[in-house]
């Protein structure tokens, strides 16, 4: 059945305590209690309505949980003061000796929390080609707890196949637990089959870049679980967004299908260019992505491909002139993170993905001239295309098909 996350996000309605069109921003880490009683079931269960301390739930971030679990067509979510408190939150279920099967091309900073971090705990990730599920089914063993994967990736855009993935975890009892940053309204892993979806809503459902914010999304047994005085880990790691940050993120939630078809149609426009200039260029919507018949068969109609896009500048030097030229025509920032209004670009191997070491981002294909762009919302597409061919060409950047030329 077709699904329509906006939809579900536009009937969302609350109000101020005056019948303020938004709602009233909490303003308190603790809340008062007639009857000591009732302080003491409100600390044993979760009460709708009933608040006790603002680490544990405060009603702003409760509006925005609920918004973005309609979005996602699930019966809970928890919002966290970021993507990674997001990540780490979700996977600390693990316990010592339990494992993560990870994809190998995903976020550095997830990267290095699976191979760094987690290890300390006892915890350890298989890092594994996600198109490959007999690689995958291969790394299963009686000790994974969850596959992790990203919905497109972090920062090749490879589109996670979730409904197989779903089936492999579920198979030997693990969870698939999928980001979905990348790709907000668009994909919704929940519907296809995954059990936890987190986001960096510091990223597209935010889309200013003024703050840093993340969510956690599934049933409500996983998040009531998080929640647990005793041992929840979002109780008691603390990850709680603040609630001023809460209410600007929910009114700009509100804005995110019409923001997402646009990074969308613009992504979509420069991808094509690109390519049909010969540039190395990788973008789901372009019929030589490999995945684009994947990233059919599962994303919602009417939001497109989404907003990023990488180039392959060809080397490490002509990719930096060609960000330096593109800051300065006013095409975009050189700046790291996604989802802005407008466009931002970097480069993978010396930033967001740095913490992956040089053999296996190679192995990856994260090569050293790989741009990653987070296309803008620019009410006039075709001007930008003009500035950007005008820095590909004083920056020196060879389309492929001038590469191939050279080396026969
Ligand atoms: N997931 C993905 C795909 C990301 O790109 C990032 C950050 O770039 C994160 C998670 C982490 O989010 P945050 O920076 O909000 O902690």
């Amino acid at each position: 059945m077709k699904f329509d996350p906006a939809s579900r996000v536009q009937d969302f309605l609350v109000f101020g305590e005056f019948g303020d069109v938004n709602p009233s921003i909490t303003d308190s880490s603790t809340y008062t209690f007639l009857d000591p009683a009732r302080m003491e079931e409100v600390f044993e269960h979760e009460i709708e309505g009933c608040f006790l301390y603002s680490r544990h739930w405060n009603p702003t971030n409760k509006y925005l949980a609920d918004a973005l679990a309609r979005m996602e067509d699930a019966e809970s979510a928890q919002v966290m003061a970021s993507g990674m408190g997001a990540i780490s939150t979700t996977l600390s279920i693990c316990s010592s000796g339990d494992e993560i099967v990870c994809g190998r091309n995903i976020y550095g900073g997830t990267y290095a929390l699976l191979k760094n971090l987690l290890p300390r705990f006892g915890v350890t990730t298989k890092f594994v080609d996600l198109r490959d599920h007999d690689a995958v089914r291969a790394a299963m063993t009686d000790r994974t707890r969850v596959i992790y994967a990203e919905s497109i990736s972090n920062p090749l855009l490879e589109v996670s196949d979730v409904p197989a993935l779903a089936k492999i975890a579920h198979d030997r009892g693990a969870k698939l637990v999928v980001d979905g940053t990348f790709s907000p309204m668009i994909l919704s892993p929940l519907r296809l089959g995954a059990d936890v979806v987190v986001h960096s809503l510091t990223k597209y459902i935010n889309g200013t870049s003024d703050c840093v914010a993340g969510c956690v999304i599934s049933s409500k047994a996983f998040i009531d679980s998080l929640n647990d005085v005793n041992s929840g880990t979002s109780m008691l790691l603390g990850p709680v967004l603040d609630a001023t940050r809460a209410a600007g993120i929910l009114k700009n939630l509100h804005s995110l299908h019409i923001r997402m078809r646009k990074h969308s149609e613009n992504a979509a426009f420069l991808a094509h260019r690109l390519e049909s200039h010969g540039y190395e260029v990788h973008y789901p919507g372009l019929e030589s992505h490999p995945h684009q018949s994947l990233m059919r068969r599962l994303m919602n109609p009417g939001y497109g491909y989404g907003g990023m896009m990488t180039l392959d500048a060809g080397d490490a030097a002509t990719a930096n002139k060609l960000m330096v030229a593109l800051q300065e025509a006013k095409v975009g920032y050189l700046a790291v993170s996604l989802g802005y209004f407008k466009t931002l670009f970097s480069m993978p191997g010396k930033s967001t993905s740095s913490e992956i070491p040089a053999e296996e981002r190679a192995l990856a294909g994260i090569s050293d001239g790989l741009i990653r762009f987070s296309i803008g919302l620019d009410a006039d597409i075709e001007h930008t295309w003009r500035r950007i061919e005008r820095c590909l060409e004083s920056a020196g950047v060879k389309p492929r098909t001038r590469w191939y030329a050279e080396i026969e």
